[in-house]
């Protein structure tokens, strides 16, 4: 039986695209009751209506930069709330800031008051344009502070140190996980993140935007592996930071070349200059993950891809208008 059978969790960011499967999947492993906590500012109450049928489930339409309070018993709180694509936070730099400052510092709240585990959703982007690689957890990275990056680099940074703090000073069982770049339905198609650009893109017949000259790499995680790696972690008693993400790397052009054989488009590409700081190699040493969750991603790059397009065939018209 799963340590979820029955418990009260309470997802931040839960109308989010992580924050939404991962809620399903909390309920899949018997949750008795899901609060998904979001101010819809990058996330959508689309992405939760299946799950508002469920009894036991509620949105609470909330800011948690703004102090908030829970009836009753709370077990989990997984802190997911933050805007996570470069052209969101970019857009909403306090907001990054604050979210990942004071909204951290509420949820974290929240779980002292009510006894229960903390686990806050970080980011491979700690490691910033990494000078190690692949990055393992003992890596303290390589971040620009003031870049347009850095709020949201800087905002995660600060958010790890305030759930240690949380840890060693209240003793709240608290959990971090660095997430990779992850992908899946129910991203925003115009988020700006790669996977949705280039899968619209070609689905447009358009020709993909490279930025650089797309040798920079990423390693990409289909969502379903991502939230049983985090359900894992939670349930595990690992207070150190431990990286989720799958190691396939590629270059953004291979990246590229994936999505036209999965679409089965012909359009080219088009290059586009690199945004200023964008980290040139990325990949998860996941040793630890492997070690202490047995976890390992389960998904390969072309299954994940298909299941992705098919969602965005269906659904493209839908969200885009
Ligand atoms: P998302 O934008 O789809 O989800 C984030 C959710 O947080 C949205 O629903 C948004 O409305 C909500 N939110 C933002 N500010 C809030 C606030 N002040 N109060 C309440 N809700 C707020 O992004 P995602 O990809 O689902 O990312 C979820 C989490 O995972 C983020 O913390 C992100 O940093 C982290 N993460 C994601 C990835 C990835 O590849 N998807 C990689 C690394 C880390
Ligand atoms: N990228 C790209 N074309 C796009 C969007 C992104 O070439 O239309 C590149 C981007 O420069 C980066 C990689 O793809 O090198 C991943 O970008 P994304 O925004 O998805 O995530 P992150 O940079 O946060 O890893």
């Amino acid at each position: 039986m799963s340590g979820f059978a029955g418990k009260t969790v309470v997802v931040t960011g839960g109308a989010g695209f992580v924050g939404s499967h991962l809620l399903e999947h909390l309920a899949a492993l018997g949750a008795r009751r899901l609060v998904a906590m979001d101010n819809l500012v990058t996330g959508t109450e689309r992405n939760v209506r299946e799950l508002s049928t469920l009894w036991g489930f509620a949105f609470i339409h909330h800011d948690v930069t703004e102090p908030f309070d829970l009836p009753g018993p709370v077990d989990f709180v997984f802190n997911l709330a933050s805007p996570a694509s470069p052209i969101d936070y970019a857009q909403r730099p306090l907001e990054t800031l604050r979210v990942g400052s004071r909204g951290t510092e509420n949820a974290l709240e929240l779980a002292r008051r009510k006894g229960a585990v903390f686990l806050q959703a970080s980011t491979s982007e700690v490691y910033g344009d990494p000078l190690e690689h692949p990055q393992r957890e003992s890596y303290w990275g390589h971040v620009n502070p003031i870049g347009p990056r850095s709020v949201y680099d800087e905002s995660k940074r600060y958010a790890e140190a305030l759930v240690m703090a949380y840890h060693r000073t209240y003793g709240v069982p608290t959990r971090i996980a660095r997430i990779f770049n992850t992908y899946g339905p129910r991203m925003r198609l115009d988020d700006g993140r790669v996977v949705p650009a280039f899968i619209g893109q070609a689905l447009r017949g358009d020709p993909l935007t490279v930025f650089g000259d797309g040798t920079q790499t990423r390693s990409f995680c289909y969502v379903s592996d991502l939230v049983r790696g985090l359900a894992l972690l939670a349930q595990s008693d690992c207070v150190d930071p431990v990286n989720l993400g799958n190691p396939a790397e590629l270059t953004i052009r291979e990246f590229a070349e994936a999505i036209r054989a999965a679409t089965g488009t012909g359009g080219g590409l088009v290059f586009r200059p690199l945004p200023a700081d964008d980290p040139k190699q990325r990949r998860p040493d996941i040793t630890r993950a492997q070690k202490l969750l047995g976890w390992t991603p389960e998904v390969p790059l072309e299954e994940g891809l298909r299941r992705t397009i098919r969602w965005f065939q269906n659904h493209r018209t839908a969200r885009t208008a």
